[in-house]
């Protein structure tokens, strides 16, 4: 009980004078002057950009595919080259590319723009790939009940592109099943003809 109030809370939360304060501290603290004017209105135009990029955290992704369709079709259904942006966790940048979904319904479906609304919600939250990736998959697979999902995600990570490597078009490839193999081998399938 408590634990569900408190995640419920943690959810509503947005503190935007404690946005605020903490990038200007940030600022200062780095050695630049936060009253310089490029930099005055830095911390209100944070503040602005976190209230977007991490707005999934006060949605609920479950909620999002609680709206199906009863449709007799147990055949795969694939949703490919699904743009997202999302935030690594670990050093708060950005990163960015495409997905691939699919699954073999037993008897609820879903339109495309529930799909995009899913993979939005979950990438607007402090993520990795690989979380962000098992999440997908299980939410399909668990809230339209069906037979096996698939996820493949693709994206270039401005952690390290900045940084060290500096190799700017490597990208990072995860992956994620739910179901019976020969059910995934369909997807996998289905995704890879519409790519070739
Ligand atoms: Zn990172």
């Amino acid at each position: 009980m408590t634990e569900s109030m408190d995640s419920t809370t943690a959810r509503e939360v947005f503190d935007s004078d404690g946005i605020r304060s903490a990038v200007q501290e940030i600022l200062i603290s780095i050695g630049e002057d936060p009253k310089r004017e490029g930099l005055i209105d830095t911390p209100n135009r944070v503040v602005e950009l976190y209230r977007d990029i991490f707005s999934g955290l006060r949605s609920d992704p479950e909620e999002v595919l609680s709206v199906f369709f009863e449709e007799n079709h147990t055949d795969p259904v694939a949703f490919t080259d699904i743009s997202f942006n999302s935030i690594c966790e670990h050093h708060l940048l950005p990163f960015h590319g495409y997905a691939h979904i699919g699954y073999i319904p037993k008897g609820r479906v879903i339109g495309a723009s529930k799909v995009s609304r899913l993979v939005d919600v979950l990438a607007k939250r402090p993520q990795i790939q690989e979380r962000l990736t098992t999440q997908i998959a299980d939410i399909v697979y668990r809230c339209l009940d069906a037979s096996a999902s698939y996820v493949f995600m693709s994206a270039e990570h401005m952690c390290m592109a900045l940084r060290g490597v500096k190799k700017p078009d490597s990208r990072i490839i995860t992956s994620a099943q739910r179901g019976g193999e020969q059910e995934v081998k369909q997807l996998i399938k289905t995704i890879s003809l519409s790519k070739s």
